[in-house]
């Protein structure tokens, strides 16, 4: 008997049909639907506590979908939440400015040196779509490029040739943008320096940004590529384009801190991050089995030490000689994370490229929403609680254990499986090559995927339903957790080897 099982969703399949009335697709984001599993009713969710969810039949479930990636804390974390009543016993909104809104900003300034003026806003597609306006009015060219399967909202100019819920769903252009509008988008494949140059080399001086995941985590986990920020940022500057990192997902992501100051990043240059290049010894300056070891990052932005990467040969690990500046954007776009929770989203950048937004500047943007007091209490609150020390080494075990388990697991059943894992996220890809493009991400076993996702959901675990989306651990995951994760998993791919 399997005491991990769940005994049916009757509930979720009434309330999804009800919800099929009221609401388009009865759900309020495509990506929660279940479309690209096989169909049905999507698990309606009653509640949520730490590391679980218990649906309306009474199920429960090991979150790994930590609602798309702001809930790192686990859910109803007693801070956030106290923090939340505090501010609604106060009012939830003024549209006038608050003290709270200038703690904050000074907390993501902190964490997140090249922001020098910040600008909160309601949602990650807010933030982005305003980035790409900030880029425009600075250096008075239209175009942008963009990387292959890399999500960032569902803006117009960015939702052309989409990643996540839209590659997904299989509508690699939304209907209803404009032709003139897509044409003021470049795409290019992710992790190529090349492409990203010719691109460069066509349309040069049309060129305002070029707008990057610095760590892809819409096509699974991926990692740049040995020196690829470097280079896309040194072409970017030669070119007179600004560079814009969406640290939407990525910051706080991985350490106290984003991508851009993340010092995985150095380690990552010698090739060797992940399950993935575990098993591609002929990925570059890597041979065989490697350890990588972050530092604990308590709030250490910029000056951080060294990781080490065990059993690889070639080039040594070396520190970027000014702080990170090589890679450093000019603008950067935050969302998820910095919420704690709730809506928000914030971008920033070099101060002379923001002093462009209104009321500075000519580049309008505005929100009635954006800096309310609830938001931000949580963001501050889930900020202060990500400081505690040893928080994301922890979560980087937990994951490295889970990581093992299941590649252990998928090996044991002869189930080809790419796992991509950063830290305290990782990504399973249903194949036998690396994953470090959209192309490759693409080119993997989708139902497959969907037979596991809906294997390990009738074992109690939740999973995001896309072959693309990652696996994100939080502070309230537990070894018992990633041990029953995995024992789920052994079932999983024992039933998928079956003839
Ligand atoms: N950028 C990235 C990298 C994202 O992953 C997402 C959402 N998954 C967004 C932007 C859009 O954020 P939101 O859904 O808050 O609009």
């Amino acid at each position: 008997a399997n005491r991990f099982s769940t005994t049916g969703r009757p509930r979720s399949e009434a309330l999804y049909q009800e919800a099929l009335k009221h609401i388009v697709g009865g759900v309020n984001s495509p990506s929660r639907s279940f479309k690209a599993v096989g169909g049905g009713a999507p698990v309606f969710m009653k509640r949520g506590q730490g590391a679980y969810f218990w649906d309306e039949d009474g199920n429960r479930y090991i979150d790994y979908l930590a609602a798309y990636g702001p809930i790192i804390l686990g859910h109803a974390h007693p801070r956030v939440t106290a923090a939340i009543c505090r501010a609604a016993e106060n009012g939830t909104l003024y549209g006038t400015p608050t003290e709270l809104e200038i703690e904050f900003a000074r907390m993501i300034k902190a964490a997140i040196p090249s922001l020098d003026k910040v600008r909160f806003v309601n949602s990650g597609t807010e933030a982005v779509m305003t980035t790409i306006r900030v880029a425009r009015a600075y250096t008075g060219r239209n175009k942008i490029i963009k990387f292959a399967g890399c999500y960032h909202g569902h803006s117009d100019l960015v939702l052309v040739a989409a990643g996540s819920g839209p590659s997904t769903l299989g509508i690699p252009d939304s209907a209803g943008i404009p032709i003139s509008i897509a044409n003021e988008v470049i795409t290019v494949p992710y992790n190529s320096v090349e492409a990203l140059e010719a691109a460069l080399e066509r349309w040069g001086d049309e060129i305002a940004a070029v707008m990057v995941e610095p760590i892809v985590g819409n096509f699974g986990m991926v990692m740049p590529k040995p020196g690829f920020l470097e280079a896309l940022c040194a072409a970017a500057r030669r070119n007179g384009s600004l560079v814009i990192y969406d640290e939407v997902i990525t910051a706080f992501r991985f350490h106290y801190g984003a991508a851009q100051t993340f010092d995985g990043l150095e380690a990552q240059s010698l090739g060797c991050i992940g399950e993935q290049v575990i098993k591609s010894p002929t990925s570059p300056g890597c041979m065989g089995e490697q350890v990588m070891k972050s530092p604990a990052s308590l709030g250490d932005t910029g000056e951080q030490v060294s990781s080490t990467s065990l059993g690889c040969t070639g080039e040594q690990a070396t520190k970027p000689p000014a702080g990170f500046a090589a890679i450093e954007p000019d603008l950067t776009a935050l969302g998820k994370i910095i919420g704690g929770g709730l809506p928000i989203g914030a971008y920033g950048g070099r101060k002379e490229i923001m002093e462009q937004v209104a009321p500075l500047g000519p580049a309008y943007q505005a929100g009635t929403m954006a800096g309310n007091p609830a938001s931000i209490s949580a963001g501050i609150a889930c900020l202060q609680a990500l400081q505690e020390p040893g928080l994301y080494d922890r979560l980087d075990r937990l994951a490295a254990g889970l990581e093992a388990g299941l590649a252990d697991a998928a090996r044991e059943h002869g189930i080809a499986l790419t796992i991509n894992r950063i830290r305290g996220s990782l990504s399973t890809h249903f194949c036998a090559h690396p994953v470090s493009n959209y192309e490759e991400a693409q080119d993997t076993d989708g139902e497959q995927f969907a037979r596991f996702f809906r294997l390990m959901l009738d074992q109690g675990v939740c999973l995001a339903p896309s072959k693309y989306e990652a696996w994100f651990l939080t502070s309230a995951h537990t070894d018992e957790d990633i041990s029953a994760t995995v024992e789920a998993a052994e079932r999983a791919f024992a039933a998928m080897a079956l003839p």
